[in-house]
């Protein structure tokens, strides 16, 4: 293979696997490489996998990242006409490579999106908060009303109990980076659904991207199921570390469910005692 054609093809897997697309097939007898969502029914059984940069979520339609470059997730659904073709990864101009998002570049591309349903409701799109630079990123769940209100994450009751766990930590807020898996507040504070994860995450694992921290903490179980695709209940996972790409991710209780349980406040407490421990060793 020649230098021009290995540096096409690599600027297409790259391309793809920034979509979450990591497996491609070769139909039979075509012997054209075909990426794993185009695949036809007849084809050979592929794992048609989308996830975040650690293998978040498994199974989910790797449709769903309308914040990549590249077609918009409606172009891509079984429309009524002619089947649709399969690609070849040859028949068009490789996408130009992307260099190292920042988290300005992120929220352009966001813009004044209503790309799923929680736009309607929204005052403000709250997308995040802190140090771009950020050794430690927290991921809630969603804006609440303050939330909403002030256009920042984690500023009402649970904000005060995160903004003293960063202090117990021995860090400032605005050392660290904070927001959420959605960026629009859901109706009545209720958690967000699946299509709307699906839909607003994939701002997330590029704002991680970005920031490239050494510890992204979940903060409650939608973060950690949406990073780090564990079915598990939290209260068995808590406490514990896992590889999110290069970088580790941590499992902690949201702190609005210790205002809501005070006597877990303990246990908060002995979690950011691992993060400070984490964070100690790792400088
Ligand atoms: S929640 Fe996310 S995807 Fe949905 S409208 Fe808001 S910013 Fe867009």
């Amino acid at each position: 293979m020649d230098n021009k054609l290995r540096e096409e093809l690599a600027a297409w897997l790259e391309f793809y696997r920034d979509l979450g697309i990591e497996d491609f097939y070769l139909p039979p007898g075509s012997g054209v490489a075909v990426a794993s969502h185009e695949r036809k029914e007849s084809a050979p059984p592929v794992a048609a996998v989308s996830r975040g940069p650690a293998g978040a979520e498994a199974g989910r339609p790797s449709d769903s990242a309308p914040g990549r470059a590249g077609p918009a997730p409606t172009e891509r659904r079984p429309t009524a006409g002619p089947p649709a073709r399969s690609l070849s990864l040859f028949e068009a101009p490789p996408p130009p490579r992307r260099e190292h998002e920042t988290l300005e570049q992120v929220r352009r591309d966001l813009g004044d999106c209503r790309r799923c349903r929680l736009a309607g409701g929204r005052k403000t799109i709250v997308f995040g908060q802190g140090n771009p630079h950020a050794e430690l990123v927290f991921v809630g769940e969603g804006p609440g009303a303050d939330e909403d209100e002030q256009g920042l994450p984690f500023v009402g009751r649970a904000g005060q109990l995160l903004n003293r766990m960063i202090q117990f930590v021995g860090m400032k807020r605005e050392e660290v980076y904070i927001c959420n898996i959605v960026k629009c507040r859901p109706p009545g504070n209720r958690t967000p659904e699946k299509d709307e994860i699906d839909t607003c995450s994939p701002f997330l694992f590029r704002q991680i991207e970005a920031i490239r921290p050494r510890l992204v903490c979940c903060l409650g179980a939608p973060a950690m199921k949406t990073l780090l695709g564990i079915k598990e209940g939290i209260t068995r996972v808590r406490g514990q570390f896992f590889d999110y790409g290069a970088t580790k991710a941590f499992v902690a209780y949201h702190p609005a469910y210790i205002l809501r349980n005070p006597r877990e406040e303990k246990i908060l407490r002995e979690d950011f005692e691992t993060i400070r421990e984490f964070l100690k060793s790792a400088r």
